[in-house]
């Protein structure tokens, strides 16, 4: 589909989407059963995604958000990161589960975790929605992970290029390499 001269190339459907959360929260549901859960969720990218999995839980959940900004380009995260929100309610001796929408270089997830550790959760976990695990600039693991993606620069279901697309039910790939408008940085 094209949309605004961007060519969107559909990569996980709705369906696909939803099935995956349905997976992904009975892990969760088993892992923490009978405990108290505070899921943070890192904005915007995770909005919809966060929404979708809190839902499907079935122990006593709260949530919070943080957001953080990192310098660089609108395609790539640096390894300079801030907060720009930081979370409201105390986690210390809490479960934490941290919502993600994309772990790419890995700079993002690891500087929240080393961050929040510092107020003394019970445990820390992470589950995103989509994995580059081939793009991992420093180490970093996922426990609960949607999909796993190599390539390509993904938007619609909470992810933006520039604010667009995020209202999009479905995922796409956005411009891939063989549309027209391609955009193509060297190694995406
Ligand atoms: P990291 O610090 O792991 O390199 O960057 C993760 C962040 O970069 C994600 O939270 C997301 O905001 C952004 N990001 C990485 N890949 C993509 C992508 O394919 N699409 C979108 N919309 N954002 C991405
Ligand atoms: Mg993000």
């Amino acid at each position: 589909m094209n949309m605004n001269g961007d060519e969107l190339r559909e990569v996980f459907s709705k369906t696909d989407i939803e099935e995956r959360i349905d997976g992904l929260s009975q892990e969760i549901n088993r892992d923490y059963m009978g405990r108290e859960l505070v899921v943070i969720g890192i904005l915007k990218g995770a909005f919809i995604f966060l929404a979708d999995i809190v839902r499907r839980l079935s122990m006593d959940v709260a949530v919070d958000f943080v957001r953080l900004s990192s310098y660089g380009s609108n395609m790539e995260s640096s390894g300079k990161i801030t907060f720009s929100k930081d979370i409201e309610i105390d986690i210390a001796s809490k479960d934490v589960l941290l919502i993600e929408d994309i772990i790419d270089t890995g700079y993002t997830i690891k500087y929240l975790m080393d961050v929040l550790r510092l107020k003394s959760p019970a445990s820390i976990k992470v589950c995103c929605l989509i994995d580059k695990v081939e793009r991992r600039k420093v180490e970093v693991q996922a426990h609960y992970v949607g999909f796993k993606v190599d390539r390509g620069f993904l938007v619609g279901y909470g992810l933006d290029y520039n604010e667009r697309y995020r209202h999009l039910p479905a995922i796409y790939h956005l411009n891939p390499p063989y549309s027209p408008s391609a955009y193509s940085p060297s190694d995406r």
